[in-house]
């Protein structure tokens, strides 16, 4: 089930989050719209500045009296279940359309109306693109089952790929993100307050007038380093409704240069568990393996011995609000924790290659659940989709050239003849080329395969997993001529060829 967060809500204006250090995350911006897409597109041309959305967050409306909130929170009630008609329109019968005519009838006035379709349109894209993807990953799973199967290689407990439907998001939380019709950020002069929020409510010609009090590290945050100045603050704003109490959320945009020289050296990044990042000049960096994996272990012994609990208690009639919680304090603090420790990962291996541009595959969870079929359990825990996001964010947040390249076959590839062949993995930390021989740790091979993808523009054009394989084979044809060439006073190693049982060599 897809699980709504209000933090993606997003216009292609301005879109933040407060998550990841109070700057957009990457995550965020895979969720937007295709306007913005389209411009992340063109931003990621080399030498073009790429411009960044930076959040000042936790803002706290405090400072007003309480009559002034309760009207901000009956808009906002009119406001969610208006967005949460149309998220709905959009992710069913509809495609997403910021600019759609109203046609749901709402006491909001006509400007909250179009800010409302905005806002939903932004969700629905951005729920449209992740199933889109997810969906995607599914049918290259199914594609790649079913190309064991044919081959009879599949193994015997393998099962078929299923796919389930999404839900359509249901909001829960509270965020309204409101653009300069709606809401106006005015800087107050005469008081002891920074800024003024305008708010236009339900009550026609009596906006609210919410004071807004920055603290020292919002200012710092707002300030330019270089011209001491203030920088210019976004028009579009967010506000947030949690524990009861009302939080605002400013932006600024930044102008990053990609500084990566085009010749700079290209290092591939092979993700997975057993370490989070594997670089292609040999560099480990993050696991799963030891405290993490003993942590969530624990975990999941305490949840298994509560929903054992609760089940007992539910036969013996305890009603259901007395039950024991499901939920697992411990699961989040450790699913945060497992954030930290990617964040970590990934900010090292930045660091620890100034200079050098990075090639990485785009693994969606779904694949990555597949990469790793046998520790499911612990995969869910590891949080690990947010590896490719966090290395697209670190480049873009430090002007580096990171290129995504296509993933099929980068773990079965030999990087040295080009073979493919799920053979050449004889276990999952090993590789082994069942025809040329070389061999080295998996993910290295794989890490190996990825940069070399950077500058391969005829992988780059291929539209399927077959003519991905189709290619390998043809390199792999070439390599076997090339090296005939060069051993051909050692025909002993060229039998070896013809007779592996796993060789497309056909004469
Ligand atoms: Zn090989």
């Amino acid at each position: 089930m897809w699980t709504f967060i209000p933090t993606f809500l997003a216009s292609s204006h301005s879109v933040f989050s407060h998550i990841t250090d109070e700057v957009m995350s990457p995550r965020s911006r895979e969720r937007l719209g295709k306007t913005m897409r389209k411009q992340r597109r063109k931003r990621a041309k080399k030498g073009e500045p790429q411009r960044i959305t930076k959040a000042v967050t936790h803002i706290r409306l405090a400072e007003t009296n309480p009559g002034k909130l309760a009207a901000l929170d009956q808009l906002a009630h009119v406001f969610l279940q208006l967005v949460q008609q149309y998220v709905t329109l959009f992710c069913t019968d509809e495609t997403p359309d910021a600019f759609h005519a109203p046609c749901f009838p709402t006491e909001l006035s006509e400007r909250w109306h179009r800010v409302v379709i905005q806002q939903a349109a932004g969700i629905a894209t951005s729920w449209r693109t992740n199933r889109a993807n997810t969906y995607q990953s599914y049918l290259d799973e199914l594609a790649e089952y079913q190309e064991l199967q044919a081959n009879g290689e599949g193994e015997n407990e393998a099962e078929e790929p299923t796919w389930r439907e999404w839900d359509v998001p249901t909001l829960h939380e509270t965020c309204i993100q409101g653009n300069c019709n709606v809401i106006k950020l005015e800087p107050s002069t005469d008081s002891c307050f920074d800024y003024w929020l305008r708010v236009s409510t339900l009550d026609k010609g009596h906006p609210l007038l919410v004071p807004v009090k920055l603290a020292d590290y919002h200012i710092e945050a707002l300030t330019d380093p270089k011209t001491k100045q203030c920088r210019p603050i976004n028009s579009s704003v967010t506000l947030n409704k949690r524990d009861e109490a009302w939080w605002l959320t400013l932006s600024y945009d930044e102008l990053v240069q990609v500084q990566t020289p085009p010749d700079a050296p290209v290092i591939g990044i092979d993700v997975g568990i057993a370490n989070f990042i594997t670089t292609s000049d040999g560099k480990q960096y993050g696991t799963f393996k030891g405290k993490l994996r003993e942590r969530q272990k624990r975990d999941r012994e305490k949840r298994r011995r509560k929903a054992k609990l609760r089940k007992c208690l539910e036969k013996k009639g305890v009603p259901k609000d007395k039950l024991p919680s499901t939920s697992s304090a411990t699961g989040q603090r450790l699913t945060r924790h497992v954030s930290q420790e990617i964040n970590r990962a990934v900010n090292l291996c930045f660091e620890e290659h100034e200079g050098c541009q990075f090639a990485y595959e785009q693994l969606s969870v779904a694949s990555m659940r597949f990469k790793a079929r046998s520790m499911n359990a612990y995969m869910r825990a590891s949080n690990l989709g947010h590896i490719p996001d966090q290395i697209a964010w670190n480049a873009t947040k430090r002007g580096v050239q990171a290129t995504r390249v296509k993933s099929a076959y980068s773990s079965q590839e030999c990087s040295v003849c080009h073979y493919v062949d799920r053979k050449n993995r004889p276990d999952q930390g090993t590789f082994l080329c069942v025809v040329c021989g070389h061999t080295t740790h998996a993910d290295l091979n794989a890490s190996m395969n990825i940069a070399a993808r950077f500058h391969d523009e005829e992988l780059r054009d291929c539209q399927s997993r077959a003519a991905i394989k189709a290619l390998l084979l043809r390199r792999h044809e070439q390599w076997k001529q090339q090296c005939s060439l060069v051993v051909v006073q050692a025909p002993v190693q060229l039998g070896l060829w013809a007779s592996s049982p796993a060789s497309t060599d056909v004469g």
